[in-house]
């Protein structure tokens, strides 16, 4: 129970639930009383349903009338820092509080008493005969490693019936056991030296160190491979050590595999882990285990930074600028913005930690808002790879063919001497665009404003919009001649085949998100490429993560003009990011490594900004521009979406809101559109977005909010604000 705000047995309560209303719900204190931030089960209509104690109920009801509580929770109560996160977290997103109470509260049963129930292990022997259903249940058992994982779990995720599961247990290949529900996690020991640290990563983390337990950002910029990971391990050490917890955010479960070890390494035990690929069983066991302190270092996804700490005292985001830490479905929200804004009320140290970071970040460590912290070296022997340009213009190249003469050559060269070569392409798939070669039309998605894009692994041509696939047709879908569909231009299973024809002997293997039916198989596949066994890496953005391919020397970007068309304000900057974060792939190890880059405009700024590695001046010129034009950081921007099965309706609508500003002009706001978003149709909804630009400090949330207050909108029409926009579409 909490320490403030006691209410005794039938004082009015108001409570904050995860259901679409816009108020607290009065309800009557339970015997015992409650507090302020108690986590509680109400009666909702027929239903009985999870809240949060959020403050003194209305009197305004007539008090008969009152239900109570129906009962507190055994678990630790949301803390104010958390309230009050939640609260301006909603302000500033416009987010009503019922879906940020429903991020709060992802745990499944969280209402179910402690008991104990029945756990899997390993058993000491092997199964009498060993079927393909047995092997996939030992094989998830692997998977599990020393996470808690019950019948139903084990037999779901190896995809077997339960019998499979007890067969085992029989056979003594596997052990049942019972076992308390969420334990804590095992203690990291944090006076384990670390690794001898060179003068930089040394120097970095004194002052890491010394800023543990406050609250202030840091951006720690350093080259992949400079040990900005070993650096920031030491400010987790420094906050554990004072009995804080720590949150180390990532933005994808594929690097946390070796995030695990690393810490383990570090510290002797693994940390909790927070995403979608863990079990329904832990995902409670670790809301529980943060909430009383029995979890100290959780690394997670995004929404991590919604469980409910005991006391936070540090956030790592590692690769701050990644995209995918903006939630772009239902509660749209920036994590790293977020992270910042949790921290600023948890009083913990805030490090973002990147090789190139968000154009935002650099900015506010430009105008001194954060720290910066510079590994200028790599780690080791090996350096930044030289970068060049290969102009296409002067290749000789047939059509149908992506792979340059003078590439090719480079990649000889490799294979000869026994080093990998990484080929890389941003296009999923086999060919972006499927063209009828009799009528011109090009195939598109009955859904959507997109073209379909062939996917010959599958056998279906597919919408990156909207996931929608379909055989792929014989006769053209517009004029129905047959036998006349061709693909038009690459995709990694067109390189693929180019690569099988150009390179015969080379071991080829292609990474790319859509050809792995799970995590643990891409991982696999990194393993065996990083222990060698490829001559020739095909892949996606996949690869520009940090992973570690020791042989690997040499980085040909196939299309490095890709990001730099289309209407997208960040397209430069992720452009500048990519293709440094590609590069850093090469020559990890001993060797020094070369990133060559084929593009038909390599006079483009931002190819020459890459080439000369010149970061400070790509900023700076990239900084000036948006400036010049008031754009975020130094502006800001907010997205509305409107989207309706009706195109009339839409506009209808947009139109509306854009002749009646008067709210947003009296802030100097500037309305643009409507306009078809930039994805004019997903998932056969017509989107109209209206963009609206103020001035850095304008109060742009109070504008928005009174602009659309009391509007009516029609049924089927959605309207989402996006604060912040990052993706234009
Ligand atoms: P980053 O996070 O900047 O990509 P890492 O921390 O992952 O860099 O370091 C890259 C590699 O170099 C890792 O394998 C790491 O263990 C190793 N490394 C970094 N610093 C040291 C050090 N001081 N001593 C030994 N190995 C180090
Ligand atoms: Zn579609």
């Amino acid at each position: 129970m909490s320490d403030d705000g006691l209410f005794p047995h039938g004082a009015l309560v108001g409570v904050l639930t995860a259901e679409p209303l816009d108020r607290l719900l009065t309800y009557k204190a339970p015997v015992g009383g409650c507090g302020t931030g108690d986590f509680v089960e109400v009666p909702l209509g027929p239903r009985r349903v999870l809240g949060v104690t959020w403050g003194a109920g209305d009197t305004d009801f007539d008090p008969a009338k009152i239900r109570s509580i129906t009962r507190v929770l055994d678990a630790a109560p949301m803390r104010e820092d958390m309230r009050t996160f939640l609260t301006r977290a909603a302000d500033y997103t416009l987010t009503p509080m019922h879906a940020m109470v429903r991020l709060a509260t992802r745990a499944p049963g969280l209402g179910d008493a402690l008991s104990m129930r029945k756990v899997y292990l390993r058993g000491d022997r092997e199964p009498d005969r060993m079927t393909e259903a047995r092997a996939r249940v030992l094989d998830a058992m692997d998977a599990f490693g020393d996470a808690a994982v019950t019948l139903s779990e084990l037999a779901q995720s190896a995809g077997v019936t339960s019998s499979v599961v007890k067969g085992l247990v029989a056979q003594g290949a596997l052990r049942e056991e019972e076992s308390p529900r969420d334990t804590p996690y095992p203690r990291l020991d944090v006076t384990r030296p670390g690794l001898d640290l060179t003068d930089d990563q040394a120097k970095a983390a004194a002052i890491l160190r010394q800023g543990a337990g406050r609250y202030s950002t840091t951006l720690l910029k350093g080259v992949t491979g400079s040990g900005k990971t070993e650096v920031y391990l030491e400010a987790v050490a420094a906050c554990l050590s004072k009995g804080r917890q720590a949150l180390v955010l990532l933005p994808e479960i594929a690097l946390t595999a070796g995030f695990l070890a690393r810490v383990e390494a570090r510290f002797g035990a693994r940390p909790a882990e927070w995403h979608s690929g863990v079990t329904m069983t832990e995902r409670r066991r670790l809301w529980r285990m943060v909430g009383e302190g029995g979890a100290e270092l959780i690394v997670g996804a995004r929404s991590a930074l919604f469980l409910p700490f005991r006391d936070l005292g540090l956030i790592i985001v590692d690769e701050e600028h990644d995209t995918s830490y903006k939630q772009e479905d239902g509660v749209l929200y920036n994590a790293r913005d977020m992270a910042v804004l949790r921290a600023s009320l948890s009083d913990a140290q805030v490090v973002l930690a990147s090789a190139t970071p968000s154009l935002e970040t650099w900015a506010n460590a430009e105008a001194g808002k954060y720290k910066r912290l510079d590994l200028t070296a790599r780690f080791g022997p090996s350096d930044l790879p030289e970068m060049r340009a290969i102009d296409m213009r002067d290749e000789a190249l047939p059509s149908d063919r992506w792979i340059s003469p003078t590439l090719a050559r480079a990649v000889t060269e490799r294979i000869a001497a026994g080093e990998q070569s990484l080929l890389f392409l941003n296009r999923r798939g086999y060919a972006p665009v499927t063209l009828c070669r009799a009528c011109g039309h090009q195939v598109g998605c009955a859904q959507c404003d997109a073209r379909m894009v062939e996917h010959r692994f599958l056998k279906r041509l597919m919408c990156h919009q909207c996931g929608e696939t379909t055989p792929i047709p014989a006769a053209c879908p517009n004029c129905g001649v047959e036998g006349k569909l061709a693909p038009v231009g690459p995709g990694v299973e067109r390189m693929a085949e180019e690569v099988a024809k150009t390179f015969p002997e080379a071991r080829t293997r292609v990474l790319s998100s859509d050809l792995f039916g799970s995590a643990r198989a891409l991982k696999a596949e990194i393993e065996a490429i990083a222990a060698g066994d490829a001559d020739i890496i095909i892949g996606t953005q996949l690869v520009a993560k940090g992973h570690n391919f020791p042989l690997l020397t040499l980085v040909g970007v196939i299309d490095a003009d890709l990001g730099l068309q289309g209407s997208d304000l960040r397209a430069a900057e992720r452009t500048f990011q990519l293709m440094r974060q590609v590069a850093g792939r090469a020559g990890r190890a001993d060797r020094p490594g070369i990133a060559l880059l084929q593009s038909y405009q390599p006079e483009h700024p931002v190819i020459r900004a890459i080439l000369a590695g010149n970061e400070e001046e790509f900023w700076r010129a990239e900084a000036a521009e948006r400036e010049a034009m008031a754009m975020p950081p130094y502006g800001r921007l907010a997205g509305i979406i409107l989207s309706a099965p009706d195109v009339q309706t839409v506009f209808d609508l947009g139109n509306h809101l854009a002749r009646n500003d008067a709210a947003l002009r009296r802030i100097g706001a500037q309305v643009f559109g409507p306009a078809p978003a930039p994805i004019a149709r997903i998932r056969g909804r017509h989107r109209v977005r209206l963009l609206v630009k103020a001035a850095k400090g304008a109060p742009l949330q109070q504008a928005l909010a009174a602009w659309i207050e009391g509007l009516k909108l029609p049924a089927n029409l959605r309207l989402s604000i996006d604060i912040d926009p990052q993706s234009f579409l």
